[in-house]
């Protein structure tokens, strides 16, 4: 075992976790044991709440602009130890080295974003009337719980960290028990920056613990990022419990493909956009709906594809479960009719025998009726439907029950405006395939693809993460009196 048994963190240290539920830790890339994940306890979260509930007080009332100085330094460690967190966010979640790079850059543009929060959230203030003074100021809410998948093991996370925290916020992030290893890293570097003990706080664990976070009455606020049917559990039990919630769940993105697209830029993207991070990407295209005569694209597509290797610039998937979950759709496609143009089951990567890789898929003459055309495969596949017009291509995407996002490749703007308008999606791209908003631009779906109010990131994260606080104050003894006083 590479790392040893995993611990919280809680008040600035790693606390051992005793629990007998013991999960291990392979890594995807080549089946190594690293580490193994003790399953906290409702115990372990007290203990995780009453620190931050400890350090609320002293660090709420610390000045914003003091605040953000945590995540300036915090920047400039993420920049400091990119490398090193690069390869061990590849290590525990199978994803190329390029890609955790990337992930780790995108960490650096979140808390640049932080880093600008006192830019952001000032108040207002009115004479209302003579001598009377109507002022409101953003609050921070408390103890909030952020809640993660495995997919991103240090983007998600940071989505809510920086933005959370520099708020005035205390936190327990609740990680993903598949990728537990890069989140003690950011604690580390969290505290290195300066962050006060107790307002950022690890506690590790699966189902059970979120299940806690949900009923914890210290809790003021969980964000959540996830799959569809954990997203809508976590909301539910959540706003029973009267708390704020905001979550996020699974996707399907169709890309809409018009004949008149350029095709190499077209192919080179939708090829990316499917299999970057093997696929397991919320904002990966799954589906394609090629309109009309787009043969000549889809040629290229597969060419394209044809030009990753896996274990070399394609990663592998989290593991050997999802490797035949992902293979299973790609059968049963071919069962119902569909044709496999580039088929990436069975594959072997030598010297990584238990990896868990998928190669590139591309599945031609799908219906919409068929799995891998409805469901989140969450793998380097897609999925081509044909239509005839712009107007059935739309229809399809807007009978998905999700709707994080949609892209359009064409070179006429009339049509790219109309799929904008049309498209039942939170996010759109025109001639991009992965059409993620950068900050101060904000990250969220539509539909079965999130739940609750506003976005996660970006400016829409500042009312998630505060509360208005309204005071009417008048110090004019000369004031009238009127209707209001
Ligand atoms: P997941 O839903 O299995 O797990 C997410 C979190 O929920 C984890 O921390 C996990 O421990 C916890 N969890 C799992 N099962 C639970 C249960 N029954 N009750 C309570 N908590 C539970 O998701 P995943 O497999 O880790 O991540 C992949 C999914 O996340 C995909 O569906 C992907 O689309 C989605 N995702 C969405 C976005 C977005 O922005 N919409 C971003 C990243 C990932």
């Amino acid at each position: 075992m590479k790392y040893g048994r995993i611990k919280n963190f809680i008040n600035g240290e790693f606390v051992a976790i005793e629990s007998q539920r013991i999960l291990e830790i392979i890594s995807p890339v080549d089946g190594t044991f690293l580490a193994e994940l003790p399953c906290s306890t409702n115990a372990d979260l007290d203990e995780a709440v009453l620190a931050a509930r400890n350090a609320f007080p002293a660090w709420s009332k610390t000045p914003i602009k003091e605040r953000v100085q945590v995540f300036y330094r915090y920047k400039s460690l993420l920049e400091k130890h990119l490398p090193e967190l690069a390869a061990l966010g590849s290590e525990e979640n199978g994803k190329t080295l390029g890609e955790s790079v990337a992930e780790i850059e995108k960490c650096i543009e979140l808390t640049e974003f932080a880093c600008s929060l006192p830019q952001l959230v000032t108040g207002e203030i009115l004479e209302v009337s003579k001598g009377v003074e109507c002022r409101t100021e953003k609050v921070a809410l408390g103890v909030v719980a952020s809640i993660v998948p495995f997919n991103f093991p240090t983007m998600v996370p940071n989505w809510t960290i920086p933005n959370a925290i520099a708020l005035g916020n205390c936190m327990i992030i609740k990680p993903s028990e598949k990728v537990p290893l890069s989140i003690g890293r950011i604690a580390e570097l969290l505290k290195e920056a300066g962050l006060p003990d107790g307002v950022f706080n690890i506690v590790h664990g699966d189902a059970e613990v979120v299940n806690a976070i949900c009923d914890h009455p210290h809790i003021e606020a969980i964000s959540f990022v996830g799959s569809t049917k954990v997203a809508q559990a976590v909301y539910r039990r959540a706003t029973q419990n009267l708390k704020r919630c905001l979550a996020l769940g699974g996707a399907k993105n169709h890309l809409l493909v018009l004949p008149d697209a350029t095709p190499d830029m077209t192919a080179q993207n939708i090829t990316a956009s499917m299999s970057g991070c093997a696929g397991q990407r919320c904002m990966a295209a799954s589906a394609m709906v090629g309109v009309g005569a787009v043969d000549h694209i889809i040629d290229k597509i597969c060419a394209e594809a044809k030009k990753l290797v896996p274990g070399e610039n394609l990663g592998s998937v989290i593991n050997q479960a999802s490797k035949e979950r992902i293979e299973r759709y790609i059968t049963e496609a071919e069962q119902q009719g569909a044709k496999i143009l580039v088929d990436g089951r069975n594959v072997k990567v030598p010297g990584k025998e238990n990896g868990a890789y998928v190669g590139p898929t591309v599945i031609d003459y799908v219906t919409p009726d068929m799995a891998v055309a409805k469901e989140e495969i969450f793998g380097p596949v897609i999925s081509i439907m044909r239509t005839k017009t712009l107007d059935e291509a739309l229809a399809i995407e807007n009978a998905n029950p999700y709707g994080n996002a949609a892209s359009v490749f064409t070179q006429n703007g009339g049509a790219a405006r109309y799929v904008i308008e049309k498209a039942s999606a939170g996010m759109i791209g025109v001639n991009i395939g992965v059409p993620v908003p950068r900050e101060p631009f904000s990250f969220g779906g539509w539909n079965e693809s999130k739940f609750g109010v506003g976005d996660i990131t970006g400016k829409s994260s500042i009312e998630f993460w505060t509360k208005l606080k309204k005071s009417t104050t008048k110090w004019n003894a000369e004031a009238g009196v009127n209707w209001m006083s």
